[in-house]
Order: structure tokens, then sequence, then C-alpha cells
């Protein structure tokens, strides 16, 4: 937690002093060219070559920021030697061609192509700012701005643009007509960006009063072109406002904007824009054909409709692949409830469901229910030996052959660390023996693959118990299994045993019957049980869920509980626990189980979760009420937390909770940037934060319920792993 925050914000101060630098030199390089144009208004070469070296200076700067940059904005700063390139290579080109021809009229052509592709460049980078990394937004985001562009620029294409171009000339004058529309769209655009980005800085104020300027001086430029006039001062204004656009691109580029604050994902404010600038479009064409009219009026009326469709249609789409995103989660989710994340098995919770079930269903058929409680025999030796990922991938290979050994409708489910159990519906003495001999074998007989080639046999003690002969109930026949398992041990294992207990009830009193029943080490836990910590070294995203998930949702009631919240509440804390992370389906499986620190943009997209899991959560009718927590579940109490920073309370106590369990659950875990905490470590980290990072009576709370557990907890430490 803390690390995730620390290295947050570490990796943003590293990042943004180059941005601006980088943006700094770019400005003053475009205020160089400024004053040397005020400096020699009749010096046209000097004022040129200055051009051409700002140009190159520009390009060598951006190239250094490309290198240094992260992925997201690296492309915008390509971008701009790139463009710098051709606007050296144009203006060369210009130069060479005034040299041989001093016509004016050719040299309109290179600014207004050059001064497009500024604009463009802007464009991308405001929608890359806005929008994030979804093209879907981005597209949105664009439609949106058109929108708006086209109602700003309407009066002028009716004034001046439509009535010459039925005339000699329509295909010259499109650069006229581009210019100022692309510019008004990028005016929409920046003006959104800069709005939205969360440092507000002088120069990006600066650099939109530029851009407006930029606009305007487009349309007088192309109005005076239109009605005749010469191309020296559209030249110039054209040239300068391209350096001080490729410029803000650079800046504006180089914002990271936090998902909460993009307007293009705030919906309603935007919408709100569009259908005012949408409904004075509308109003402009009717007005146009009452008139006479025509071609005005079809024009922007037909300009702003293939918008709003390509914006619905749009719209569909990212509708569409959200509810496709829910849906994956949910089903995820659904299976995560009931498997073993590790071995693909059904897990505990599932076995003791369906085990009732069968007894249910036994009970009206009059057919017996067996199962097998299977516990691998020394297995801490293949850890001890090979460490606990060949562990695992053995685990993973126990259970195949277990599936292999069992007959089809037989259920095969991992009790806990090293222990299966398989369900067997029907199953008498006869049918036990015989499937637990088969699964016994399955093990013995192929030896294990490890590391360095070598075969390793891993044997299986199996203890069987029938109903009703041996138990009443599911509990029963569990601890009939497991005493059965127990008497396979003590003989020496790699065997199998059945319950006895059916062929003379008094066998309670025999040794093995009355052997105490033994807990399960893997029963869901209290903080500080180590259970699971296998399962989930390796940080696998979804996968690891399921044990901390039911072992975090029971941390969360109680501890709402012993705040004094009322049932609900306590409903809620554990609701949002098990789906807190559920945003983290979104994000790519290489950030998941990336090792070693994350990018700047890694972390972006990793801040996003609260806010995307909440998002997803909201679609679900009874989830809304969990939807809030989730959303604040990084948050932390002094307010450095994310995605909104709020603090003390401003931020729900449930999800203050939340907060204090996922860092518990954290802590004690081994993880991709720091090993596991021990308990006394662990609880020391909460005490420190307390005020902090965490919520003081929150913690606290946490730490008394540890407290009474801590018995346990340290008994289950003490067995060495
Ligand atoms: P016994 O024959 O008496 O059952 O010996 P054992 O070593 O198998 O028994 P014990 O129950 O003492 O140890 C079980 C070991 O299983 C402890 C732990 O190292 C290992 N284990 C439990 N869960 C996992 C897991 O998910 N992955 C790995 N790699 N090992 C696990
Ligand atoms: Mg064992
Ligand atoms: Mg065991």
């Amino acid at each position: 937690m803390e690390a995730n925050g620390s290295q947050i914000d570490g990796d943003l101060r590293g990042r943004r002093p180059e941005v601006i630098l980088a943006a700094e030199l770019l400005l003053l390089l475009a205020l160089a060219f400024v004053a040397s144009y005020l400096l020699h208004p009749g010096g046209a070469s000097i004022r040129e070559g200055v051009l051409l070296g700002s140009l190159a200076l520009a390009g060598i700067a951006a190239q250094l920021a490309a290198r240094r940059s992260s992925r997201l904005v690296q492309p915008i700063w390509w971008l701009v030697p790139v463009v710098c390139m051709f606007w050296i290579g144009g203006e060369g080109g210009r130069l060479l061609i005034g040299l041989l021809d001093s016509s004016a009229d050719k040299q309109w052509l290179l600014s207004g192509v050059f001064t497009l592709a500024a604009y463009s460049l802007l464009l991308l980078a405001a929608l890359r700012v806005l929008a994030g990394s979804s093209a879907i937004v981005w597209a949105l985001g664009l439609f949106d701005a058109a929108v708006v562009a086209v109602a700003l620029c309407a009066p002028w294409l009716e004034l001046l643009v439509l009535p010459r171009l039925g005339g000699a000339g329509g295909a010259a004058l499109l650069p006229q007509l581009l210019v100022p529309v692309l510019a008004g769209v990028v005016l929409v655009a920046a003006s959104l960006a800069v709005y939205a980005a969360p440092v507000k800085t002088s120069w990006l104020y600066v650099l939109l009063t530029a851009i407006a300027a930029g606009f305007a001086g487009d349309l007088l430029a192309a109005r005076h072109l239109l009605a005749g006039g010469g191309t020296a001062a559209a030249l110039s204004g054209w040239e300068l406002r391209a350096l001080l656009i490729i410029a803000a691109a650079a800046c504006i580029g180089g914002t990271v904007i936090p998902r909460e604050r993009r307007l293009l994902e705030l919906g309603m404010a935007r919408l709100a824009v569009v259908i005012v600038a949408y409904a004075a479009a509308l109003a402009y064409a009717a007005f146009a054909f009452e008139r006479g009219k025509q071609l005005s009026g079809f024009t922007v009326a037909s300009a702003i409709s293939a918008l709003l469709m390509l914006r619905l249609l749009t719209h569909a789409l990212e509708r569409h692949r959200h509810s496709e995103q829910l849906e994956r989660a949910l089903h995820e989710q659904e299976q995560l409830a009931v498997m073993d994340s590790l071995t693909g098995l059904y897990n505990r919770r599932f076995l003791d469901a369906e085990l009732q079930l069968e007894l249910d269903r036994g009970g009206r058929s009059q057919e017996p229910v067996g199962i097998l409680l299977c516990d691998l025999d020394h297995f801490k030796r293949i850890n001890d030996r090979y460490g606990h990922l060949v562990g695992d991938s053995v685990l993973r290979e126990v259970a195949r052959r277990l599936l292999g050994a069992v007959r089809n409708g037989d259920l095969v489910a991992r009790y806990g660390g090293e222990e299966f159990v398989v369900l067997l519906p029907g199953g008498n003495k006869e049918l036990l023996k015989e499937i637990g001999e088969r699964c016994r074998r399955a093990l013995e007989e192929a030896p294990f693959y490890v590391p360095g080639g070598r075969g390793e046999i891993v044997t299986i003690s199996i203890g069987g118990a029938c109903w009703p002969e041996d138990a009443s109930s599911t509990r029963g026949l569990l601890e009939a299994a497991d005493s059965a398992l127990y008497w396979a041990k003590e003989q020496g294992r790699n065997l199998i045993r059945v319950s006895e207990l059916g062929v003379d009830r008094a066998m309670r009193t025999s040794e093995y019957a009355t052997t105490p029943y033994r807990v399960p080490k893997y029963e869901m836990g209290m903080p500080g049980e180590p259970d699971g910590s296998f399962a989930t070294e390796v940080a696998a995203p979804l996968g690891e869920c399921t044990f901390r998930a039911e072992r975090m949702e029971r941390w969360a009631e109680l501890v709402a509980r012993s705040l004094g919240l009322d049932d609900q509440a306590q409903r809620r804390c554990a609701l949002a626990t098990r789906f807190h992370d559920v945003g983290k389906s979104a994000l790519p499986e290489s950030i998941l189980i990336k090792h070693g620190p994350l990018t700047e943009v890694e972390w972006e997209l990793v801040r996003e979760h609260p806010e995307r899991g909440a998002t997803l959560v909201e679609l679900v009718p009874k989830l809304e009420s969990v939807a809030p927590i989730i959303r604040e579940h990084h948050e932390r109490f002094d307010g450095r937390g994310y995605p909104y920073g709020k603090s003390k309370d401003e931020i729900s106590t449930e999800a203050r909770i939340v907060f204090c369990c996922d860092a518990w659950d954290a802590m004690r875990r081994q993880r991709s940037y720091a090993p596991a905490m021990t308990v006394g470590e662990a609880r020391a980290e909460l005490l420190a934060g307390r005020g902090t990072q965490f919520d003081p009576d929150v913690a606290m709370a946490f730490l008394m319920f540890d407290e009474a557990d801590l018995g346990e907890a340290e008994r289950v430490l003490a067995t060495p792993v």
C-alpha cells in the first residue's frame, strides 16, 4: 500500500520537471522566433534562418524528451521532430521556390499544410490527454469537439466560404476552409484538456490564448485570402502559430490527467455543451434554409447530423464494450468464488455446500454418499527441497492425476494446502476402496518431474468414510474420513483406510476414533494466518482472489462489527471487500504480474482500478451501494491516497475498513516489490500508520481483534513451512 503510494508520487515527481523543462525550451524557441521577426521585419533571410534553426533545436529537444518520457506521451514527442523535419524541408523548398519564382501564389500551400499538421498534432495531444488509452473515448471527444467547432464556424462558413465555393478555385479554397475548422476543433479539445489538467500552470493559459488567437487569426487570414488579398500576412501568421501549436502539443501531451478528472468521461457536462452546439447549428441551418441559402443550410445540417450519428454509434460501441467487460468480470468472480486458483479444482467452500446437497439428495434416493480425504505424504519435503513454486506445480499435477483417477460425476476439491477431497455420490465402502486405490496409484506409479530432470515420487494417504454408515452429518462425515486418514498416516502412509465406524459405532472409543478432530490448517483464517500465501506468491491478478477475498471479507465484517456498524454496513463491507479489485480485470496481464517498479503510465492505469471497479459494480442492481466503497478503497486517511486524495471523514467508514484489510493482506503476502511481513512487522506497520495511512479507530479495531486470535495465529506461524 504504502510502497505503492510513494512509488506513484515518486514517479510523477520524477517526470514532471523533464516535461516542463522541455516544454519551456520549446516555448523559448518560439519566443526567439517571434523576437527575431519583430526585430527584423524586413530581414527575411535572417528570419528564415532563425526559423530553420529554431525548428532544428525544437526537433532535437523533443527527441530528447521522447527518449525520457513514458510510453503514453512518447508518440506525441516523436511527432514533434517529424513535423519539424517536414517543416524545415517545406520552408527550405519554399525559400528555393521564392528564389526561383517570386510569385506568392505557391507559398500559401506549404504554410497551410504545416499549419494543418501542427493543429492535427495538438488535437492528437489534447485527445490523448483527455481520453487516456481508449480509442473509443478518443473518437467520442473528437466528434464532440467537431460538433462544437461546426457550430462556431457556421457563420464564417456562411458569410465567407460557401459563396465562393461555387466559383473557380474551389479546390484551392480547401485549406482556407480546413484550417479554421480544424483550429476550432483544436480550440475546444485543448480548452477541455487545459480545464481538466490537475495542475494549472500559467503556461497552459498562455498556450490556450495562443490557440484562441490562432483560431481568430485563421478566420481573418482566410477571409483576407478569400477576399482576394495577399498572402504575406497570412503566411507569417500561420508559421508563427504552427510553431506555437507544436509547443502546445508537446506541453499538453506531457500532462497526465487522472481518470476522474477527464472531461471526456464526465458525460453530462460535455453532453450539455454538445447539445447546445447541436441546437445552435440546427437553428442556423433552419435560418439559412428560410433565407433560401440551401447550400449553407445543407452543409451545416448534414455535417452535424453525420457527426451526431457517428457519436451515437461510438457511444453504443462503448456501452457494448463495457457490458462485455462486466460480464467477463462477473463470470470470473463467480468462478473464483467456487474454484481454487492454484489447481483449478473446486474449493472448500464449494465442497461444503455440495456435500450438504449430496446428503440431502442421498436422503431422498436412499443412496449412500462417500468421501475420500487425501493428504500428500511428507509434502513439506518437496517444498523444502525444491521451493514452493515447484511445490505448487506438483500440487497442480496431483490435481490433474486425481481428476483422471475418479469417475465421471465425482467431484474433486482442494480442501486445504495439500489436502484434497473426492466426493463420490452413491459411493459405498467397496467403491471408496476401489476409487481410493486408483487415486493412490495414480500418484505412486509415475514420478513427478522437478527441475534438474529428476523424477520425484509423491505419495498420498487417503481416509474414506460413508454416509449414512459412518456419520449422519457433513461434519461427522469429514471427521470420520479425517480419522481414517490419520490412521493411514499412522500405519506408514501411502495407504488408503476406510472408516470402520459403521461396523461398530462403539468404535468411537477406539484409538483412531478418539483422535481429536484435526482442524484443517487451511481453514479460512484470521489476520496473521499464513494460509494462501503460497498460492499468491506469484502475484497472479484475479487468480489470487479466492483465498484472499474470502479471508478479507471476514476480516472486514468483523472489524465493521467491532466498530458498531449495523448489519447492513457490515454486509456492505464484506461485499465491497469481495469485489474491491474487480476493476483490475481491465488491467493488462503484463502489469499485474510485473516484477519491479511500474512506469508512470502503468501506475496511471493501476490508479484507475477503483473507479473502473465502481463503474462495473454500479451496473449490478444489488451491488450499487457497494460502488462508492470500491471507488474509495485506495484513499488514505491523510489524503495522500488515490484516486481523489480524499481524507478523514470524506472517506466512508466502510472504505477505510476495506483499505485497512487490503493493506494487511498485502503486507502479509510476498509482493513483487517487497517480501511478506511477519505478523509482528505488519502490526507495527498498522500501529505506525494510524492517523496517516489508516483511520486510527479502524486500525485499532483491527489490531484488537487480531489480538484475540494471536495465540492461534502465532501457533500456525510457528509451524515451520
Ligand atoms: P504428512 O505426511 O504428515 O502429511 O507430511 P506433510 O509434510 O505433507 O504435512 P504437513 O501438513 O506438516 O505439511 C504440509 C505442507 O504443505 C506445508 C506446506 O509447506 C505445504 N503447502 C501447503 N499449501 C501449499 C501450497 O499451496 N503450495 C505449496 N507449494 N505448498 C503448500
Ligand atoms: Mg501432508
Ligand atoms: Mg496436510
